[in-house]
């Protein structure tokens, strides 16, 4: 009954999502805080004044949502933890200006960067050579891989968990093949500066895209979006799941020129071609608006993580340096599959992973400072 295509799917498999919601959540990396004021009054006014609209198509190419994107980024460069307040607004750090402005055409939008990730997989890698990513990272690219037919060539981390950037470029360039990662990876949280992956860059094929998804950019230290000034076959991923507290809205978005733009939309109009729905279009518009907020909700996540990862080397623990919104770390004492389950039974929920070579860490979510303490209780009473 099955196709034969049915063979190569090997589903993704999510942080557990509770029915009881009891628990509290440091299992799937989402934002502990509530999406800005606006945002909910923008939606609760656009159901009351417009019910009509739910029963039409939205605009299938989100364009005021696109150019609300672009605006957004042209504000904060792309790291919302570094922007500085002002007044009412906010402005880049001087590291983070942008040397060029972000248009609508550079920016697509999708439901979730999970369906974008896939619309790339589609547009750009073939089954005729291996595409290259690190052996520890997002963990979806390689469902991908299984659904679109992508042979793969993982490449081991280094020592310290960040990226083996010389092998990496060097597999590319052996292959003539695209490379794809997380910057600040996941689960590790390392990342690398924008200058290395400059380099990595300019040494891989030029024909083929290079695709840094920077799902937790907004909590590290640098953005690659400046990057695209120099290569047209640069995509940056970017989400709305994780900085911008609406991983229930579904919206992820590509920057990248507009050619490539241009192709993810090809695949878009003969798939799925109403990805964005009418209330996400206007939520997300109204998030880029109230950028200011999430600026905030990033510096308290930032805050906390530093505080966490302290707390966490005192008790002895291994802390990989961390530049997103979780932590991935292992207690040397006791096994990390104990420690999962003594938490769960504290009410708390954590990631880890049967893969072997990361079986004993745990991947922390960095919730609000009455989470944290919950479970630095709970740790302390292992
Ligand atoms: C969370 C995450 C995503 C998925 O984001 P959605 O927009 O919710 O689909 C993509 N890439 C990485 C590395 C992530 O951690």
């Amino acid at each position: 009954m099955k196709s034969s295509r049915m063979d190569n799917l090997h589903p993704y498999v999510p942080g557990e999502q509770p029915k009881d919601r009891t628990y509290i959540k440091l299992n799937a990396n989402e934002n502990p805080y509530p999406p800005a004021p606006e945002v909910i009054k923008a939606v609760s006014d656009f159901v009351k004044t417009h019910p009509e609209r739910l029963g039409l198509y939205p605009d299938p190419d989100s364009f005021v949502l696109r150019t609300a994107i672009a605006k957004m980024l042209n504000r904060t460069g792309g790291v919302l933890a570094d922007c500085r307040s002002t007044g009412t607004g906010c402005e880049p750090a001087e590291k983070d200006m942008l040397p060029f402005t972000i248009t609508p055409e550079m920016i697509y939008c999708g439901n979730g960067s999970d369906e974008v990730l896939s619309f790339i997989f589609y547009a750009f890698f073939d089954s005729d050579r291996p595409l290259v990513l690190p052996e520890f990272t997002y963990s979806f690219y390689p469902v991908y891989a299984g659904f679109y037919a992508v042979p793969l060539d993982p490449v081991p981390l280094n020592s310290d968990w960040t990226l083996d950037t010389k092998t990496m470029t060097g597999r590319a360039c052996a292959h003539d093949s695209g490379t794809i990662f997380a910057n600040p990876n996941a689960p590790t949280g390392r990342m690398l500066s924008r200058d290395e992956v400059r380099q990595m860059i300019q040494k891989s094929p030029k024909d083929r895209v290079f695709v840094v998804d920077e799902a937790y950019a907004d909590f590290g230290t640098e953005s690659c979006i400046p990057l695209l000034a120099e290569f047209d076959n640069l995509v940056i991923v970017r989400t709305f799941s994780k900085s911008f507290c609406g991983a229930g809205l579904r919206l992820g978005y590509i920057v990248a020129a507009p050619d490539i733009v241009k192709t993810v939309t090809t695949v878009k109009n003969s798939l799925n071609h109403f990805p964005v729905d009418a209330v996400t279009q206007i939520a997300g518009k109204a998030a880029c608006e109230s950028v200011s907020y999430y600026v905030q909700c990033a510096k308290k996540i930032v805050e906390e993580r530093e505080k966490f990862s302290a707390f966490l080397k005192q008790k002895d623990w291994s802390v990989i340096p961390s530049c997103t919104n979780f932590i991935f770390t292992r207690p040397r004492a006791v096994s990390g599959k104990k420690v999962y389950e003594h938490i769960k039974q504290n009410g708390i929920l954590l990631r880890r992973f049967d893969t072997a070579g990361i079986e004993e860490y745990l991947r922390i979510t960095i919730g609000t400072a009455g989470q944290m303490s919950v479970l630095c209780s709970a740790l302390s009473n292992l």
